[in-house]
């Protein structure tokens, strides 16, 4: 099992010291993380190294997976697009199959912890179903900015019985909502298959068994298939890219379990991709596998987020954790990562020409990639390193225990 000790040279041995100082007062405890899928997608990322850790530190963390039907996760794909601004008919039907998840799932599922911490809104009902004698906290991963009125008036019946609510940036504060609302940016883990150091010979052998040459220029996106994620848009800007530089794009976005549009979204894509460029450098990959994203974010040249929203956008902090130039959209969490010219580049995100020539000119010009690079690993050392994430949620805990 991970230990917190790992994180010395990465960190600092000071860190390392705060956290246990933060868990002393709270021996004993027991917290739960319940979340609606355990791979693929940025919540079950930060699970995977926050839970071990947590447990680590003294806290006794679990964590449970909400179950749902395909037509469970149908519903609340579309909660998630209304949340971040679609429009939606929010039916009887939707509302009754949404919440009878949460009723079955309170049917079989027992707890006795003292902290209970839902993750976006597929397990947000739960709280109706279970006897209160806790603190709750509805950990929201979601861009707040904009949701849909009728959509927001419904959940906020579930929301209003959280003691807290956590959000990725304080553009997400919602006026009209009278819970606490505390901000916590999320974080990736250094140590975890995706974002350790790899040797030279690993990364050959991935790339050679998923057929990516490395014969001319790579650019990258690593997201779901999700139109959020602007997989379309990608594509158009490659098609200006390669006019000027020979280069190969790869979209790697693997299926999560609770994301049932994204073989449509991939099928789209795939289409376009074939239509676009006979030859194989437009590469797309469906595959779970979280050394084939560090190798793939490793091996680019630069990596692209050109996403239309973006709650926080964890393959920006892991590109950067890369020491790689990223071009991204200056949207959502992504602007608490990146500073435009400073440790990346920060674009309007629709603005494809603009992403094009930013991209044209890192690839004529490796040099400029080299020294954003530099300042990108710093700043997530600083700034976006799970062992500060582990932190801020002690002091919640402290704090919501008071
Ligand atoms: N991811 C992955 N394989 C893929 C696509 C994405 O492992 O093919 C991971 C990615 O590396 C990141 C997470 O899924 O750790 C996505 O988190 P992010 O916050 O960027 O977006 P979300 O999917 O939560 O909207």
């Amino acid at each position: 099992m991970r230990n917190l000790a790992e994180y010395r040279n990465i960190v600092g041995e000071e860190v390392i010291s705060s956290i246990y100082r933060k868990a002393r007062t709270l021996y004993g405890m027991k917290v739960m993380h319940i979340n609606s899928t355990f791979y693929g997608g940025g919540v079950a990322e930060l699970l995977n190294a926050l839970v071990p850790l947590t447990n680590d530190a003294g806290v006794e963390a679990d964590w449970r997976i909400l179950r749902g039907t395909p037509d469970f996760f149908d519903i609340t794909k579309k909660f998630h697009h209304g949340l971040q601004g679609d429009t939606i008919n929010l039916s009887q039907i939707k509302k009754r199959l949404y919440q009878e998840t949460s009723a079955v799932f309170s049917s079989y599922c027992h707890f006795d912890e003292d902290c209970v911490i839902i993750h976006d809104p597929q397990p947000l009902p739960l709280i109706r179903f279970f006897r209160k004698r806790e603190p709750w906290v509805w950990r929201c991963h979601v861009d707040l900015s904009d949701p849909n009125p009728k959509l927001w008036e419904y959940l906020k019946g579930f929301i209003l019985r959280y003691d807290m609510v956590v959000i990725s940036s304080p553009k997400y504060r919602r006026e009209d909502l009278p819970v606490f609302q505390r901000v916590i940016y999320p974080a990736i883990d250094p140590l975890s298959p995706k974002n350790m150091d790899l040797t030279d010979s690993t990364i050959s052998k991935y790339l050679k068994k998923f057929g990516i040459p490395t014969d001319k220029p790579l650019i990258t996106q690593v997201s779901r298939f999700d139109k959020w994620k602007d997989s379309a848009g990608v594509l158009d800007v490659y098609e200006i890219v390669r006019k000027k530089v020979d280069c190969r794009l790869v979209m790697c976005g693997s299926m999560a379990a609770d994301d049932p549009e994204g073989q449509k979204v991939y099928e789209a894509i795939k289409r376009r991709a074939n239509s676009l460029v006979k030859n194989g450098d437009v590469i797309l990959i469906t595959s779970e596998n979280n050394i084939l994203v560090n190798v793939l974010q490793r091996s680019s040249d630069v990596v692209v987020q050109k996403s239309a929203k973006e709650g926080f956008g964890l393959t920006v902090s892991e590109a950067l954790w890369k020491s790689k130039p990223v071009v991204a959209s200056d949207v959502g969490g992504i602007a608490h990562q990146i500073q435009d010219g400073e440790n990346g580049f920060l674009l309007p995100p629709k603005d494809n020409q603009a992403f094009a020539d930013c991209i044209v000119d890192l690839l004529k010009n490796p040099k400029l990639g080299e020294k954003v690079g530099v300042k990108a690993r710093e700043t997530v050392r600083e700034k976006f390193v799970i062992t500060r994430l582990l932190a801020d949620w002690l002091d919640l805990l402290n704090d919501i225990m008071k």
